[in-house]
């Protein structure tokens, strides 16, 4: 039980990107009272021993716990100023947003990933049915929350409820729209949750097309390189991505998860290979930013970035979007988030942080 397994957990889970992409997710590990839990804008996949933030377990629990009062602006400054407080002396990084969630959680390592077989649960409009009937409650769910303090706090009170009642902690919580945490004292055990739910929820999921590129290459790259000023621009087409182009609901994919909205933005623009060009500046003028990732019936998608790294994120979250999009259909079709939940992520402070923190590779 130490920082080096909490180290090597984190590597492992955050290489998969069926698990987790770019700056997302996070772990931690507790002993006498400190969490050890991931810094904000840090990746799982590099995480070293350094990455991790020293918190008290007490503070944090009763920031969870407290009731804030004031406007959201004057919440959210009262909480960060709190959380940061909460910090062994000495620690200068800012630790994840979802850090009191972790000192809720009672077994010593906490794991919290956007897997997305799983958020083909969590982002389905049935998903809690599924839940209920495939775990006989012995998951938690949380319904479509506002993140940081709001999820802390209503954290606090169904955890401790869920205890009350099934007369042990709960070790499994999946939040809607969002991802999974699992806690258990020893890695082994995480491991054992894990293959458990993937295991039980990968039999019962629809088989996805092939994601295998069938093309790596478009002479519309161009076009778009030039009206994107110089960013970054990859290509591909996939049987997946085709299943992706058909939906009706191509554009609002970025909504499923904060995740995707912090590194896709709010929507993703379906077009012709005539209609680009128009298209792309329309797109641009009407929502406040260009597309980042542009799709192309019969053709493929493109994915726009500052840099190959930052293109090649986007273009994986829109993979794992449509992925979630497919699982979804196991449960009734797939749910987005609320427009309440995507005005406030696209307004909020910590995720502009997390977005901009990510570095490249
Ligand atoms: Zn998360």
């Amino acid at each position: 039980m130490s920082l080096s397994d909490l180290r090597a957990l984190s590597n492992r889970y955050g290489s998969n990107p069926d698990y987790v992409l770019g700056g997302g997710g996070n772990t931690s590990f507790k002993e006498n009272g400190i969490l050890y839990v991931k810094a904000s804008g840090q990746r799982l996949s590099d995480m070293t021993e350094e990455g991790f933030v020293a918190m008290e377990v007490e503070k944090l629990r009763s920031i969870a716990a407290r009731e804030y009062e004031g406007t959201d602006k004057e919440v959210e400054a009262a909480v960060l100023a709190d959380m940061m407080a909460a910090r062994l002396p000495g620690e200068d990084k800012r630790p994840s947003v979802e850090a009191a969630v972790h000192a809720l959680m009672e077994g010593a390592y906490v794991l919290h990933i956007h897997p997305n077989l799983l958020n083909g649960i969590t982002c389905a409009r049935q998903g809690e049915i599924t839940l209920k009937v495939m775990l006989q409650g012995l998951a938690l769910w949380i319904p479509e929350i506002k993140p940081g303090y709001t999820l802390a706090h209503k954290a606090s009170g169904d955890l401790a409820k869920f205890k009350e009642e099934h007369g042990a902690p709960c070790q499994i919580m999946f939040l809607q729209n969002h991802g999974v945490f699992f806690t258990a004292d020893t890695v082994e055990e995480i491991d054992r949750l894990t293959a458990a739910l993937f295991g039980a929820f990968g039999r019962f999921s629809p088989i996805l097309p092939s994601a295998e590129p069938t093309a790596k290459a478009s002479p519309l790259s161009e076009t778009l390189s030039a009206l994107a000023e110089g960013k970054k621009v990859l290509f591909e087409g996939s049987d997946l991505i085709d299943a992706g182009l058909a939906a009706d609901y191509f554009e609002k994919l970025p909504t499923f998860t904060p995740d995707h909205m912090v590194y896709c933005g709010h929507k993703f623009l379906l077009t012709t290979p005539e209609g680009l060009a128009a298209d792309y500046e329309a797109f641009a003028a009407s929502e406040g930013f260009a597309p980042k990732v542009v799709g192309i019936k019969g053709v493929g998608a493109f994915a726009v970035g500052e840099s190959d790294y930052k293109a090649g994120l986007i273009l994986a979250l829109l993979k794992d979007a449509i992925k979630i999009a497919l699982y979804a259909e196991g449960s009734g079709g797939p749910r987005f988030q609320s427009s309440f939940l995507v005005n406030f992520i696209r307004n909020w402070e910590v995720e502009t942080y997390r977005a901009g923190a990510i570095s490249d590779k």
